[in-house]
């Protein structure tokens, strides 16, 4: 019997390749591929809503317990929210390293957020959302509250199946949406917008309706939802998520929280946006690898695999299985190749001690392979590699690339097809 393929290896990988699907089960993957779709945090979002008309609190930002403090003094309101600020939702059932519990709390004393933002600032918060454990707060949000009348939810996405844009909502927001879906399938209501078009009166009017929004209220959150739109478009989002977006008993349709992903692919226009793009929660090997325009993804092996294009990782990931090997991690080069690439891509493949042999599986089809071939044998000499090493080119100029290889008196592995490859890396490493 084949060793059964790894499940969550599959899911990492597709993620890669498509975009999160509609009101997908959010896991660790979204972290894993936010260095694709830029995520900003829930501050950076509520300004930009708020800059284009969007409701949202009044709010200060702050990086010390007495920054937080100070900052609750200011708002002088007559009840405060503080909101650690990580890139992950379901903050409010979570729990601190620190002990304390819940990621958003009210308080009427600016002392009391004092003392609370002492026990969020430093240390981690564990969601639903992160991993097991949990993702370090450096910054908390000091927001004046509002009484919360009803809670709904409402988010634009950019949907693969209605081939553009879609409103989704739904009158029971608050709540984790994902479980909506399931249980009250029925209350989750969609609206697809034509692109070119833009939103209509009508369709906001019945999303307001739908959403329950009654009286002068649904004018309000029809308005809101326009304007929730428009910046959808305007800062090229592939998602604006508000949940809970709220009316409160004085009559306010107001976004109380705040989700807002970028389409990576228009960082050129979106300059002022992308330059907020806080790196930090990103593994630090993830962001090396982005500076030289490579994916990287942990996996939890020992066969590095070297790669082009998220559906031949995928290929590569279930062969090794096959085979009786796991993966200990993945980098994409992409297309357009540049022998330094193949260099950094071997020094971040080589850096994971975990790493016991490597496994190249190239398709040279824009990919000239001769440029593979020849920045595998400049890293190998000048990293001295020390573990096995397993190439399988094919494509473009792989006759070239298999002399380089062959010439360079190098201790590479040749291998005829993929299957081999996997044969030979798992070899490799159980023959150590
Ligand atoms: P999340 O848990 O990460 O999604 O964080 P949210 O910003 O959605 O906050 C969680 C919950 O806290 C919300 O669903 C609200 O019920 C509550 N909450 C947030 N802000 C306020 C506020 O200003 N006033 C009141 N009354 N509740 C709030
Ligand atoms: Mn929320």
């Amino acid at each position: 019997m084949a060793a059964p393929v790894g499940a969550q290896a599959r899911k990492l990988l597709r993620d890669l390749a498509l975009r999160p699907p509609l009101l997908a089960a959010r896991s660790q993957v979204v972290q894993l591929t936010s260095r694709r779709w830029l995520n900003l945090q829930e501050y950076q979002s509520k300004k930009l809503m708020s800059d284009n008309g969007v409701k949202v609190q009044r709010f200060f930002v702050a990086d010390t317990a007495s920054e937080a403090l100070e900052a609750a003094k200011r708002l002088n309101a007559k009840e405060i929210v503080l909101k650690a600020q990580i890139l992950a939702g379901g903050r409010g059932k979570g729990v601190f390293s620190s002990g304390l519990k819940g990621g958003v709390h009210l308080t009427k004393d600016p002392k009391v957020v004092g003392q609370l933002a002492k026990q969020m600032i430093g240390y981690n918060l564990a969601t639903k959302q992160t991993p097991k454990e949990g993702v370090k707060v450096k910054k908390v949000m000091v927001a004046e509250a509002l009484d919360i009348s009803r809670e709904t939810y409402l988010a634009i996405l950019m949907d693969r199946s209605c081939n553009g844009p879609v409103l989704v909502g739904s009158p029971q927001g608050g709540v984790d949406i994902e479980e909506v879906a399931v249980s009250n399938p029925e209350l989750i209501f969609k609206e697809q917008i034509d692109i070119i078009e833009g939103i209509k009166d009508s369709q906001a009017q019945r999303m307001a309706e739908n959403l329950g929004f009654l009286g002068p209220l649904k004018n309000q959150a029809a308005d809101q939802i326009k304007k929730l739109y428009n910046l959808f478009l305007k800062i090229d989002a592939t998602q604006v998520e508000v949940n809970p977006f709220g009316e409160t008993p004085e009559g306010q349709v107001v976004c109380f929280d705040a989700k807002i992903n970028f389409d990576d692919n228009a960082e050129f226009r979106q300059k002022d946006i992308f330059a907020m793009d806080d790196k930090s929660e990103n593994e630090p090997i993830e962001n090396e690898a982005a500076r030289y325009d490579l994916k990287y993804i942990g996996l939890d092996g020992n066969i590095a695999c070297f790669v082009n294009g998220a559906g031949l990782a995928m290929a590569t990931c279930d062969i090794i299985f096959l085979n009786g090997g796991k993966p200990a991690n993945f980098l994409d080069l992409g297309g357009g190749v540049k022998e330094s690439q193949v260099y950094q891509a071997f020094k971040l493949l080589t850096a994971d001690p975990k790493v016991e042999a490597i496994l190249v599986n190239i398709f040279g089809g824009i990919v000239n392979c001769a440029i593979i071939a020849n920045g595998i044998t400049k890293a190998c000499r000048e990293l001295e590699l020390k573990v096995p090493l397993v190439v399988r080119l094919e494509g473009t100029n792989v006759h070239e690339a298999q002399n380089i290889l062959s010439n360079s008196g190098l201790p590479i592995t040749s291998a005829v097809d993929l299957e081999d490859a996997a044969k030979k890396a798992v070899a490799s490493v159980a023959k150590k």
